[in-house]
């Protein structure tokens, strides 16, 4: 089977580089920002939008133009990938998968993508890459490429940049092995197996929340743009990407640790909206650890679930095995004993007690039982529904839920 995968490692450019990048960087961003203006304003107008061809055409009208003539000195390619992205924001948005697509901001996820494999070289045994317009630049050799490169994402993060070279390769088929498990994510617990066993969440955020927020308060105090001033947001850059790192790092052990040992994982279909929502609770019921799951925390664990949950997409196809979304309906509520369905069943956050049949369990025990359950459900659907296995890389769960939505 083919796998991609991407691998990324930290750049070493000269003065000129880095000045190059930064220019493309913001040439992408400039021309992603004033094709969304355009398509904006014809949205508002109620006209069709343009599509990639007629944006494509625009481009080089752009390029030529005197007003906006430095943007020749960039890449062509990524200028162009630039346009593809928002044509994705656009479908994402009408299939309502995404809000409407926003304009980029200088500093914030700087990038940009060389999309054409011709014009990469690629030289591992010198730890450099050669990419059009910037020539060969220095990486930081952390581990072999494995594959044919089909592109190379540039990006900067807290004053580093970083490349990101895509590749595919031929595997051979791998034979999954464990059984099939649900999970339960929480926030007292990161992630509960139905089997019983659960995975504490990551409390080093609480150490750097105080940090942070003195460094922020350092900021605040400092003349706008003035040199301590960027000193101080350096420092709270700094923090920002130490807390990603931690996370990066405790979701990867987690998804590597699960989906090694399961062949097919079933999860619930959280959405942050509802999650958000949940967390003040209304007036009936107000919501518990309003205080841990709003904020710093929530943001981090908002981005944990869905980041989560590609890499054991990912990780679990890899392995030969599934990852199957089922619909949060009633986990929480139903008993796995008798199947007696009552909020009642659940009386505190922590401990699951059927009103029908007396049952006990841990809630999240339950939870994740329960979406097993489903999941086995969904999966039966899907083999009887003719959707043969999907092939690894495939959106499983889109193509499952449209099957099974009878
Ligand atoms: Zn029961």
């Amino acid at each position: 089977m083919q796998r991609l995968q991407a691998f990324k490692y930290e750049l070493m450019p000269n003065g000129q580089q880095a000045r190059q990048m930064r220019r493309f960087a913001g040439a992408s961003r400039f021309v992603f920002n004033k094709a969304l203006a355009l398509q904006k304003e014809r949205y508002e107008r109620g006209e069709k939008k343009f599509g990639y061809a007629g944006l494509c055409k625009l481009l080089t009208e752009w390029r030529n133009s005197a007003e906006t003539a430095w943007l020749a000195d960039a890449p062509i390619h990524p200028l162009q990938q630039a346009l593809k992205d928002l044509e994705r924001a656009y479908s994402n948005f009408f299939a309502r998968r995404a809000d409407f697509p926003r304009f980029k901001k200088k500093g914030r996820r700087d990038s940009f993508r060389y999309p054409d494999p011709k014009q990469i070289k690629l030289d591992q045994g010198n730890g450099r890459i050669f990419l059009p317009k910037l020539g060969w630049l220095r990486y930081r050799n952390s581990r072999e490429v494995l594959g044919t490169v089909k592109n190379v994402t540039v990006s900067q993060s807290c004053g580093k940049w970083f490349v990101s070279i895509q590749t595919e390769r031929e595997v051979e088929q791998p034979i999954p092995h464990g059984g099939a498990v649900g999970i339960d994510m929480g926030i007292a617990r990161f992630a509960t197996l139905s089997d019983g066993t659960f995975y504490a969440p990551l409390n080093s955020f609480k150490r750097y929340e105080v940090s942070l927020r003195k460094a922020q308060q350092a900021m605040s105090r400092k003349v706008k743009f003035s040199n301590n001033w960027k000193k101080a947001k350096a420092r709270v850059q700094k923090i920002h990407s130490r807390i990603s790192n931690a996370r990066r790092d405790f979701l990867h052990k987690t998804s590597t640790a699960i989906s090694k040992n399961h062949a097919m994982v079933c999860i619930e279909d959280l959405q942050v909206r509802n999650m958000s929502k949940s967390a003040a609770g209304t007036a009936d019921a107000p919501g518990r650890n309003v205080r841990a799951k709003s904020g710093l925390n929530k943001a981090i664990l908002d981005q944990g679930w869905f980041e989560f949950r590609r890499q054991l997409d990912y990780k679990l196809a890899w392995n030969g095995g599934y990852l199957i979304v089922v619909p949060p309906q009633n986990t929480s509520r139903t008993c796995p004993c008798c199947g007696h369905v009552s909020a009642d069943n659940r009386q505190t956050q922590a401990r699951f007690e059927c009103v029908e049949c007396g049952f006990e369990e841990n809630a999240d025990v339950v939870g994740a039982i329960n979406v097993l359950r489903a999941g086995h459900a969904r999966f039966a659907c899907e083999v009887s529904g003719a959707v043969g296995p999907p092939a690894a890389g495939t959106r499983r769960s889109d193509s499952g839920a449209a099957q099974c939505r009878a």
